[in-house]
């Protein structure tokens, strides 16, 4: 479906194809309509399907239609500084033409940081995007004025409370309106964010869209690895694959990305790492590097897998199995965003087979276990057990059946 069936008023409709987008994806196609009919919603969205774009855009065209103003009618809580930065830039791209301001509010900054975060958050900047610590740190200063909020968006619900903020939440809702309307976005529709969104939205219409699976245009494949052939693996896949442009290496620890890019020559070889240890402004260039492409491969813990929207990623290896199923999706779906291609390797290890099994369980297909390379010798065999009672057997099989993992 087209932007212009949808209701969407010709300025923000000009945004919309500066930025390229020339048919709206499923989740827009389902929102959008219903957030212009002010209706509360409840969404069940991973990110690649283009969800900030849906609660995005519906709210400038409301905004847009009011004229200038200088209160502050909308708030977007998100979990990470990130994100922030990235809803942020989306809203300035949609808003070109028309007068609605915004502003990311987020720890990790410095004193000037803060006084900028200030005065828009005292000067009436109509859309407000934050994570939840800060935000509430200004509130509790006494010069937030949200008497005006008429929008409320809950984005990555399910991470939120993963990270302990539903307090924080529950804190900042207080100070906004009884009357608003609000959206809750989440990866996962678990019985705790229903409980939770239950208290927050009002009748809500619900969406899901391909819940746990990552999006159609990755290619996936796993390497059943020893430890010590892990290295050598990555340094052979790097090389050999010079196509790849743009590389995402995640490993579930930080100490571990640090170790990667070391074993991998670091600068050197253009590899670069990123973790919640650095600076935030060390994270915001290696981050700016790593979308300009100047740096080719980035090693990232799984604060990067969620949210954050890189364009044109070719390959994401994942150097572990992550803890979670649902990081699994997280993690792959940073290649092949709305519409493209991308490949998504995972190296397993012994430890790791079960809980790769149980991430093929959830995302309801077998991953194709492909050779490793002639030099770095044999790998383990894949060992699982059935988790079903009713079926459990031993299965082992001589992982590997192909001798070269597929291509874009
Ligand atoms: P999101 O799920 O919001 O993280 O969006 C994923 C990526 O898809 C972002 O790079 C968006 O810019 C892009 N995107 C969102 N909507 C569309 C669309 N209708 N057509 C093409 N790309 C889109």
């Amino acid at each position: 479906m087209k932007f212009n069936e949808l209701g969407i008023g010709d300025q923000v409709l000009e945004a919309i194809s500066y930025m390229g987008f020339e048919k709206a994806t499923p989740i827009q196609e389902q929102a959008i309509p219903k957030i212009l009919a002010g209706k509360d919603l409840l969404a069940c969205a991973q990110t690649g399907t283009g969800k900030t774009a849906a609660f995005i855009l519906p709210i400038i065209h409301k905004l847009s239609d009011k004229g200038q103003t200088d209160t502050t009618s909308t708030l977007v809580i998100v979990p990470t500084r990130e994100l922030a930065i990235q809803i942020d830039q989306q809203i300035q791209g949609f808003s070109y033409f028309v007068p609605v301001s915004s502003m990311a509010v987020y720890g990790g900054g410095d004193g000037d940081d803060w006084e900028l975060q200030k005065n828009a958050l005292s000067s009436g900047t109509n859309i407000i995007v934050a994570t939840p610590g800060k935000l509430l740190s200004h509130l509790q200063m006494g010069y937030v004025d949200f008497k005006s909020i008429e929008f409320l968006i809950l984005d990555e619900a399910d991470r939120m409370l993963d990270m302990g903020f539903i307090d924080d939440i529950d804190k900042i809702i207080s100070h906004l309106p009884k009357k608003r309307q609000n959206l809750l976005f989440s990866a996962t529709m678990a019985q705790r964010i229903k409980g939770f969104a239950h208290d927050i939205l009002q009748n809500p219409d619900e969406i899901s869209i391909s819940i746990s699976k990552p999006a159609e245009g990755v290619l996936q494949a796993a390497y059943l690895t020893f430890n010590e052939q892990k290295i050598p693996l990555l340094r052979s896949l790097i090389d050999k694959n010079e196509e790849y442009k743009s590389i995402l290496i995640f490993s579930s620890t930080k100490k571990k990305v640090f170790e990667i890019v070391r074993a991998m020559g670091g600068d050197r070889n253009n590899v670069k790492g990123i973790s919640s240890d650095l600076e935030q402004k060390e994270r915001e260039e290696v981050l700016r590097n790593y979308k300009s492409k100047r740096t080719r491969v980035l090693v990232a813990t799984d604060v990067l897998s969620r949210g954050i929207d890189i364009k044109d990623i070719n390959l994401v290896i994942n150097f572990d199995v992550p803890k979670q199923a649902e990081d699994y999706v997280h993690r792959v779906g940073r290649t092949a965003r709305a519409d493209t291609t991308g490949v998504a390797l995972s190296l397993i290890n012994p430890d790791d087979m079960q809980k790769f099994h149980h991430i093929e369980k959830l995302i309801e297909r077998e991953v194709p276990k492909i050779a490793l390379p002639k030099e770095l010798g044999e790998g383990p065999e894949w060992k699982v057990h059935s988790t079903n009672r009713n079926k459990r057997k031993n299965f082992s099989r001589k992982g590997p059946h192909h001798n070269k993992h597929r291509k874009k």
